[in-house]
């Protein structure tokens, strides 16, 4: 039987819905989630996300305020910005938008976010309360997995999930997920320096894919049943386009249908799940926010 091709603009739908609907309640209570979102320079690609992600916050009730600072900017001036949120009560999260131009150092500048703010989960801070087990921001991207696998009833407790790259974006925050206490999955994780990368993912009840290279697992790869989540997102030519591309996983989608349970699409898979997530890590931002200050009254 074919896989089941799980929809993940469907389960995001939902997601922004609840999101949607705290916004109502904590605007109710004084605090309407607001998102500050810094944008150093012109990639179109960095362009397009920011767009996409404030249409998103519009349309779930929310509100966003931007930096939007010219290519070559310092880093002083990125910081400088940054602060300026850290220090306004209005704003509950803040997203700087990755990549950041060459020369400026990403990881200064994460840092620099106020963790009750850093919605992506990308500080040191979140980083290391997220591994000893307490309350922080998750990253979206691999948030948006776990709800997925939560949303088709995929058992994970003890389930020995795979995941193919270590990125900090990605890869690492989902191994740490899938095998946080309450997850309870057996976790491998490989990268570009693992040996026989198929003797590993055909042990997988949870393949996940994250390592941006079109084709890379094929059907034979694949544990018959296992349950397949392509985060890649490649552009590969397509001359029958006008675009004259498309966009591709990580995963052999056609071959791994007559291998897996269920699989993500790319696109419509993994792709709308991280922005709902964005939202709900905003609402919960501001919800916590109310809560503080609430309790302080
Ligand atoms: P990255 O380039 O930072 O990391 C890729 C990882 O894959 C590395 O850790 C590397 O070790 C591993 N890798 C590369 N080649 C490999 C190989 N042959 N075998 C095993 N491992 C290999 O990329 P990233 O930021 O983690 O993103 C990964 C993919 O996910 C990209 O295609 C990206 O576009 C996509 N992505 C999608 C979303 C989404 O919302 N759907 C969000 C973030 C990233």
């Amino acid at each position: 039987m074919p896989a089941v091709i799980i929809d993940g603009g469907a389960i995001a739908r939902k997601i922004r819905a609840r999101a949607a609907q705290s916004a109502l309640a904590l605007a109710a209570r004084g605090e309407r989630p607001c998102l500050a979102v810094i944008l150093v320079g012109n990639d179109p690609a960095s362009l397009s996300y920011v767009g996409a992600k404030e249409k998103a916050l519009a349309q779930a009730g929310m509100l966003s305020v931007d930096a939007r600072l010219p290519e070559g900017s310092s880093e002083a001036s990125v910081l400088a910005a940054i602060e300026r949120f850290n220090g306004d009560d209005k704003v509950h999260g803040i997203l700087v938008q990755l990549p950041l131009p060459a020369g400026l150092s990403e990881g200064r500048v994460i840092a620099a976010i106020s963790p009750e703010k850093d919605v992506d989960g990308f500080c040191p801070v979140s980083v290391g309360n997220a591994t000893f087990g307490r309350p922080s921001f998750l990253p979206c991207t691999p948030s948006g997995v776990m709800e997925i696998l939560r949303e088709i009833g995929a058992v994970v407790s003890g389930a020995h999930a795979v995941v193919v790259g270590r990125s900090c974006i990605v890869g690492r925050p989902m191994a740490m997920m899938l095998g946080a206490r309450g997850a309870d999955a057996t976790v491998t994780m490989c990268h570009s320096g693992t040996r026989d990368l198929a003797r590993h993912t055909l042990q997988a009840d949870i393949l996940v894919a994250a390592a941006g290279r079109p084709g890379l697992i094929t059907a034979d790869m694949i544990k018959p049943g296992a349950v397949v989540i392509d985060v890649g997102v490649n552009r590969v030519a397509d001359p029958s386009r006008e675009s004259g591309y498309r966009l591709v996983g990580d995963v052999d989608f056609e071959g791994a249908l007559e291998r897996a349970s269920h699989i993500t699409p790319v696109p419509g898979g993994v792709g709308p799940m991280t922005i709902a997530m964005l939202l709900e890590n905003v609402a919960k931002a501001a919800r916590e926010r109310a809560e503080k200050k609430e309790g302080k009254q």
